[in-house]
């Protein structure tokens, strides 16, 4: 029967998968954890593996209002049985939900446009602010990703065996967390000289792109006076801000639905991603009019798969949802708990250093000891491992992959909280014994 591999596929094990899947998939394609998850179902926050194990999802962000949300699955299946074909046709679902993003942003960026990832997002944004300033240059943070293309994987400094940063591109450091308590905008000061010196290289600064929260280096929130005064010495040499919202964005840092606007600022362009259409791939290039006017004037736009029919169904049923469920107002609370939670077991536990984060996005560093603090990869992993054992996923990031990572979807509640507190507390005890 048709469906006979299929069914094959389901009864072999984990280990029989693993090793067919190395076989034909590039090493390149990373997997997580050293006994691989064969995940087979999700609903909510919950994925259950081949054997029908269930685990708190406490890593994924793409699944944004919960894996298979029935009202998602629904907006996608109804516009795929109707009509899905490119955006050069009219079509009501891709006006509405253009109209619908563009209200959650600063009236200032006021028109937007369609790709499927988040680095396509980044690359338009790039092709843009090159065109518009007719400069090359770019600034980053340290350890900063912005996606997998050549256009931006030169200056995703955090791909692995990193490469030297390409001449055009400057790598600024990561603030000081806000929890710190550090002056923001003294500590962006000393981007202006890197700035004014990129200005008056033959590139010129085409624009600084900055993850809102600075995921790949280790997760960090930007200082108060930080992001204004960046903005300040970024247009002071003709460049743009963009804001990198593909990780920070879709109310995930609890207080406000896009992360940069924790700091009062508004962008030139904002791109977002992977949240957007829950699993279907959605991104979005947002702009003030004048840039958008500039650079039609010398290019056209056409993304063969963005901003279809589907592609906008999907979208506003995502909104709905964040709207419908009042998910702001439940990921700024159950974040707070986190950040409490992530604070008490720092305190007990000497292989834990800062914790970082908010909403429902944490990093907390793994330490070798607090006195010489250096950062513990290999207990991080460990850990990471630990806890996937006792059934709840997180993983690891940052410039030394000692700071574990927790990024559930945005439905995560109070007693998934508790969960992943209570696991990780175990885990750590268990830990400090071995
Ligand atoms: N920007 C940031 C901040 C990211 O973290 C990522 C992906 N991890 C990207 C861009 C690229 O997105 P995509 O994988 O959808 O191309």
């Amino acid at each position: 029967m048709w469906f006979g591999a299929f069914a094959m596929a389901h009864e072999e094990t984990p280990d029989v998968l693993f090793q067919r899947r190395s076989k034909v998939l590039s090493p390149s394609y990373y997997h997580h954890y050293d006994e691989p998850l064969h995940a087979v179902r999700a609903q909510g926050v919950t994925i259950w593996d081949q054997a029908g194990k269930a685990y708190l999802d406490c890593y994924n962000n793409v699944p944004s209002v919960g894996h298979c949300h029935p009202h998602v699955i629904d907006a996608l299946t109804k516009q795929a049985s109707a009509i899905n074909a490119h955006s050069r046709y009219l079509h009501d679902t891709i006006v509405t939900y253009a109209e619908r993003v563009l209200e959650t942003l600063p009236a200032e960026l006021d028109m937007c446009v369609f790709a499927c990832s988040g680095t396509e997002a980044n690359a338009l944004a790039y092709d843009i602010a090159r065109t518009v300033t007719g400069h090359r240059g770019v600034i980053v943070s340290e350890g900063a990703y912005h996606g997998n293309a050549l256009a931006v994987g030169d200056f995703s400094i955090y791909r692995g065996g990193a490469s030297a940063t390409p001449e055009f591109a400057r790598a600024i450091p990561v603030p000081p967390s806000e929890e710190t308590g550090v002056d923001g905008r003294a500590f962006a000061d000393q981007t202006a000289p890197v700035a004014a010196d990129l200005g008056r290289s033959e590139f010129g600064l085409a624009m600084a792109m900055i993850d809102s929260i600075f995921d790949a280096p280790g997760i960090f929130t930007a200082p108060s006076g930080y992001l204004a005064r960046l903005a300040e010495i970024v247009r002071s040499q003709g460049g743009l801000l963009v804001m990198d919202e593909v990780q920070s964005g879709l109310t995930r840092l609890g207080d406000n639905m896009w992360g940069f606007m924790d700091s009062g600022i508004v962008p030139d362009i904002v791109t977002m991603g992977k949240p957007m259409g829950a699993g279907y791939p959605l991104s979005i290039v947002a702009a003030k009019r004048p840039i958008f006017e500039a650079f039609a004037e010398t290019r056209q736009y056409f993304n063969t798969f963005g901003g279809t029919p589907v592609a906008g169904a999907v979208g506003n049923a995502v909104l709905d949802v964040i709207e419908g469920e009042n998910i702001l107002q439940s990921v700024g609370q159950v974040g707070r708990d986190l950040t409490a939670g992530f604070e008490s077991l720092r305190q007990r536990f000497d292989c834990l250093g800062q914790a970082r984060g908010k909403g429902l996005f944490h990093g907390i560093e793994v330490i070798s000891d607090p006195r010489s603090r250096q950062p513990d990869r290999m207990k991080a992993t460990e850990i990471v491992n630990d806890m996937r054992r006792a059934g709840v996923l997180i993983s690891a990031c940052g410039m030394f992959g000692n700071v574990l990572k927790v990024r559930p979807p945005l439905v995560f509640s109070q007693r998934d909280a508790d969960q992943l507190l209570t696991t990780l507390e175990r885990v750590l005890g268990q830990n400090e014994r071995n």
